[in-house]
């Protein structure tokens, strides 16, 4: 069985305990290899690799950093099956899912390589008198920690930026879906990335992560994960001064207005409800559909939702893929009761389902509630799974209403062909992503983050560059 270690200092090393965790496969529910069970010592040795490697590391010149980091983005593109296969099976997710999201990890690193490139000191002019410039150096070591969803997606959104400022990087992805970020040590190897750049601690949340949060060495922290989580390590890293960039939880409203163009609207909420098995933050896990059209979009969503092949990840067929852990599973279904004992009526899935050949992994239909207050449990907590609820409304003031009332404030979909009514919405709801016609079109430039407890900071673009530095004025006087 395949043992998933740290990967520190360039090299593949035991945790020094000598201890391991089961890592199991969602689509049979049985434990197909083993992670490291690292600690705070593991932690310790990964600082003080990284610091060693900082001096040489943060003053490369940019060229050399560019092709370090692109060379990487190379090696994931031409490992593209294997690390799509190895995410697919670590994390139950379908197959054609892993591929886009592994494509997605290699733009990730492409991406900000090309940043290092362009990222550019600033110059304020005071006209005859004194001028001003701004450096931007990097911050340290800093901490990344990811969660399971889109594992090396989320891992490189992280990590790529970090290193092309300059900064060393001690990262923890999350242990439920160690693999593909266990696969990327060797391919920053090969890229020729120097020993200690980028160090790589697997183990349990709070345990590795909370030791990185704690540590003294590591100057920021960018996490990704649950809003719980994330109030600990704010609590934790604030009176400490380090730097906190924090995406959180979400609870999406899809706005469905009757002027949309209908088969448009269905399709995309369809995926945006349903890929990944729900489990994407951006998730829209609320429908809200304008009276007149209500009874006419649901019909079709629940046809198309009767499609889509619940199976195992590897199976080509498969639409929509296991559940990441027997615990989320769980979670998923207790909230399911929920929604029962709080009036909601289940138009569709609702089961268990169990594939030939994997009876033992875990799997849960497509899931489609109505007839549920828009205060209630399940319409403002994060499910975080293939479940969602559909309500009608008769005004923009009442949608939005609905649609503003979660602490969450992530992402929303708007559908119409009123352009005035998209962007009134747009300005007036209380997320940081608005999509109007569209769900999950990304542009990597853009700010990425949430508002009230989706989270503090934005990622993406110089949002990325300017959180993993620091900014300092010179000021002369002429
Ligand atoms: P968690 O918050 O449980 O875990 C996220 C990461 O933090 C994991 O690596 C986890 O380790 C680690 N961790 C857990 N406890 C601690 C701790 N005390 N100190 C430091 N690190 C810790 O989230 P999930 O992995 O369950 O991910 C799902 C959540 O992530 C959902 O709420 C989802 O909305 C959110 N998310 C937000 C996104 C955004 O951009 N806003 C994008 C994607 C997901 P381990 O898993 O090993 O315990």
């Amino acid at each position: 069985m395949i043992k998933i270690q740290n990967h520190i200092n360039g090299k593949y090393r035991e945790p020094l305990k000598q201890k391991y965790l089961d890592n199991y496969n969602p689509s049979k529910g049985e434990v197909y290899s083993l992670i490291a069970d690292s600690d705070e010592e593991d932690v310790a040795m990964a600082v003080e690799f990284a610091k060693s490697a900082l001096p040489e590391w943060k003053v490369l010149p940019d060229e050399k950093r560019f092709k370090i980091l692109n060379r990487v983005a190379e090696l994931i593109d031409e490992n593209q099956n294997k690390l799509a296969e190895a995410e697919s099976t670590d994390q139950g997710k379908p197959l054609y899912v892993a591929r886009a999201e592994i494509n997605r990890a290699a733009q990730n690193f492409r991406f900000f390589a090309t940043a290092a490139m362009q990222f550019a000191s600033e110059s304020h002019n005071m006209a005859g008198y004194a001028v001003n410039y701004t450096l931007k150096t990097p911050i340290g070591v800093v901490g990344c920690i990811s969660p399971w969803n889109l594992p090396l997606y989320l891992f490189t959104w992280k990590i790529a930026p970090a290193l092309a400022t300059g900064n060393c990087v001690v990262a923890k992805p999350s242990e439920i879906t160690p693999m593909t970020a266990y696969l990327l040590g060797e391919l920053c190897n090969e890229a020729g990335m120097p020993p200690g750049v980028l160090n790589i601690v697997h183990g349990l949340g709070p345990k590795v992560g909370s030791a990185l949060v704690s540590h003294p060495g590591i100057k920021a922290i960018s996490f990704t994960g649950g809003t719980a989580t994330g109030k600990n390590i704010a609590a934790t890293a604030a009176p400490m001064f380090k730097k906190l960039s924090l995406e959180l939880g979400g609870k999406n409203p899809n706005i469905i207005f009757a002027d949309c163009d209908l088969d448009k609207a269905v399709h995309t909420t369809v995926r945006s409800s349903f890929q990944n098995q729900g489990e994407i933050c951006l998730c829209g896990s609320r429908i809200f559909v304008e009276r007149s059209l209500y009874e006419d979009f649901k019909q079709k969503f629940v046809e198309q939702i009767k499609k889509l092949k619940v199976g195992p990840a590897l199976d080509p067929d498969t639409k929509v893929g296991a559940i990441v852990s027997k615990m989320h599973f769980e979670k998923i279904l207790s909230y399911i009761e929920l929604a029962k004992e709080e009036g909601g009526n289940l138009i569709a899935g609702g089961n268990i389902v169990k594939p030939d050949g994997h009876e033992n992994g875990w799997y849960i239909e497509p899931t489609l509630i109505e007839n549920l207050p828009y205060t209630c449990r399940t319409n403002q907590e994060e499910i975080f799974g293939p479940v969602v609820s559909i309500t009608p409304f008769d005004t923009v003031e009442e949608v939005l209403k609905m649609a503003n009332s979660t602490e969450y404030g992530l992402a929303c979909s708007i559908w119409t062909e009123n352009l005035s009514k998209a962007h009134r919405v747009a300005a007036e709801i209380e997320s940081g992503i608005v999509w109007i016609n569209c769900w999950l079109l990304r542009d990597l430039r853009t700010p990425f983050g949430g508002v009230k407890q989706s989270g503090v900071g934005r990622e993406g673009g110089w949002y990325a560059m300017n959180f993993f530095t620091e900014a300092k004025n010179v000021c002369v006087k002429l």
